[in-house]
C-alpha cells in the first residue's frame, strides 16, 4: 500500500494499521499524532521502539532553528525490537534487541568508505551535507512505536543479554557524538583537556576524555547540578563561568600555557571563542556544538592564523560496530552513562517531555521516553 505522507514524498506504510509518533509540524508544535505504522522495504527493517529521547536538536527543530520539512516523525535516538526484516537483511531474527544509532550510514558510499558515516550520501540521488543523520531529519524519526531503519544490514546492533535499554539509550547519539570530540582530537595519555559546557554532549565528552587518557579533565559549566556530574564523568576540575574567567583559570591550572585540547559541545560564539583562547600553540579545538547564524574565529588567540592550532569538527559517528563497541565499553564498566537519564516518561506525556526539556526545567539532562 502506498500513501502520499503530509511531508509531500510517496512513502511505503504497512497495512497493519496506525500508531502514535511525535510530529513536528511547524515552528514550537511537536505534537503526538496517529501516522501509519511503516513499511519494509528489501534492505529495511521495523524496529517497535522500547525507549527513546529527546535531543538538544530536537529542541533546535521545535524552534525552527533547524530545518525539518512539516509532518516529519522526529527522534534519533531509538532501542527496540525488531518487528519486520525485509528481505534482504540477512542474519537477525524478529523479536531480537537492537540499539539503532542516530546516524543511518549506508557503509558502500564514498563518505562511508572514508570512515565519516555522518556524511554518507547513501544511494540516494540527491547528495546532502550530513547525509547519513535521516531518522528525524530527511527521513521519519523514532519518537514513535515504530520506526523504519535505512540500511538495516548497517545499521542494527543486538543488545547483549546483559544490557539494560536504559544502559544502551544515551549510546545512540550523545555518546557517541560526545566520545567522538575526544577522538577527532586525538587525545594523547596524559593530555589536558577542557570541555566547554557539560550539557548531555559535553558530558559524554567528558567520559571521552577519561577514557582517551587525558591527565587532567576540567568542565566547564554555570549550573550546579552538572558541574557535580561533569566530575561524576571524568573532570577532575569544574569552573563555573559566571564566578570566574574561564580561560584565565584554565591558564592556571596549566603552567599558563592553555589546554592541549578544548572541546566546545554548545555551539555558541562565545564558548567557541573561549576555545581557541584556552589551547596552547600547536593545540586543537575539537568542535562538537550546532551553530546558529554566522561563527567567527578571533584573530589574536589564534595567533594570527599561524600558532599551529588546529580547529576540528565532528557530527555523530554511526553504524551498527559503533553501537557494538560502545556497548561493549558499557558492559565492561568503562562507560556508565545512566546519571544522565533524570526523568521518565511514556509515549502519550512526550508533549510535556519536550515542555521540561526545551525550557531545562526541575534540572533535567536526559529524559527517558518509553512507549
Ligand atoms: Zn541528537
Ligand atoms: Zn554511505
Amino acid at each position: 500500500m502506498s500513501v502520499v505522507s503530509p511531508t509531500g514524498e510517496r512513502e511505503r506504510t504497512s497495512s497493519q494499521g496506525t500508531m502514535r509518533a511525535a510530529v513536528f509540524e511547524g515552528p514550537d508544535r511537536i505534537v503526538l499524532a496517529e501516522r501509519p505504522i511503516p513499511g519494509c522495504g528489501p534492505n529495511e527493517a521495523i524496529v517497535k521502539v522500547s525507549m527513546t529521547t529527546i535531543c538538544g536538536t530536537d529542541v533546535h527543530i521545535l524552534r525552527g532553528e533547524y530545518p525539518v520539512a512539516p509532518g516529519r516523525i522526529v527522534g534519533h535516538e531509538p532501542v527496540g525490537v525488531i518487528h519486520e526484516l525485509g528481505s534482504a537483511v540477512e542474519g537477525y531474527s524478529l523479536g531480537q534487541r537492537v540499539l539503532v544509532g542516530a546516524i543511518t550510514p549506508c557503509g558502500t558510499c564514498f563518505y562511508c568508505q572514508h570512515h565519516v558515516s555522518a556524511q554518507c550520501a547513501g544511494h540516494e540521488e540527491q547528495w546532502e551535507m550530513i547525509g547519513g543523520w535521516r531518522l528525524g531529519n530527511s527521513a521519519d524519526g523514532v519518537q514513535a512505536d515504530f520506526f523504519r531503519v535505512p540500511y538495516a544490514q548497517a545499521n542494527l546492533a543486538p543488545i547483549p543479554d546483559d544490557l539494560t535499554d536504559e544502559q544502551c539509550l544515551m549510546l545512540a547519539d550523545i555518546a557517541s557524538t560526545g566520545i567522538s570530540a575526544a577522538e577527532t582530537a586525538n587525545v594523547g595519555i596524559g593530555d589536558t583537556v577542557a570541555v566547554f559546557a557539560q550539557g548531555p554532549i559535553g558530558l559524554c565528552a567528558t567520559a571521552g576524555a577519561r577514557l582517551k587518557g587525558a591527565s587532567l579533565i576540567v568542565g566547564v559549566d554555570a549550573i550546579e547540578g552538572r558541574l557535580r556530574l561533569s566530575r561524576e564523568m571524568g573532570a577532575d576540575e569544574v569552573i563555573d563561568f559566571t564566578q570566574e574567567d574561564p580561560v584565565a583559570a584554565l591558564k592556571r591550572l596549566t603552567g599558563g600555557r592553555g589546554v592541549d585540547v578544548a572541546i566546545e559541545a554548545l555551539g555558541k560564539q562565545e564558548t567557541f571563542q573561549w576555545c581557541i583562547e584556552a589551547t596552547r600553540p600547536g593545540g586543537t579545538v575539537s568542535s562538537l556544538g550546532v551553530y546558529g547564524g554566522k561563527l567567527e574565529i578571533p584573530v589574536e588567540p589564534f595567533v594570527y592564523g599561524i600558532g599551529d592550532k588546529r580547529i576540528l569538527t565532528t557530527l555523530c559517528p554511526g553504524g551498527k560496530e559503533r553501537m557494538r563497541t560502545l556497548m561493549e565499553m558499557v558492559r565492561h564498566g568503562r562507560l556508565d552513562l545512566s546519571p544522565l537519564i533524570t526523568h521518565r516518561f511514556g509515549l502519550d506525556d512526550i508533549e510535556a517531555a519536550y515542555e521540561l526539556f526545551a525550557n531545562q526545567r526541575d534540572g533535567v539532562v536526559k529524559v527517558a521516553i518509553t512507549p
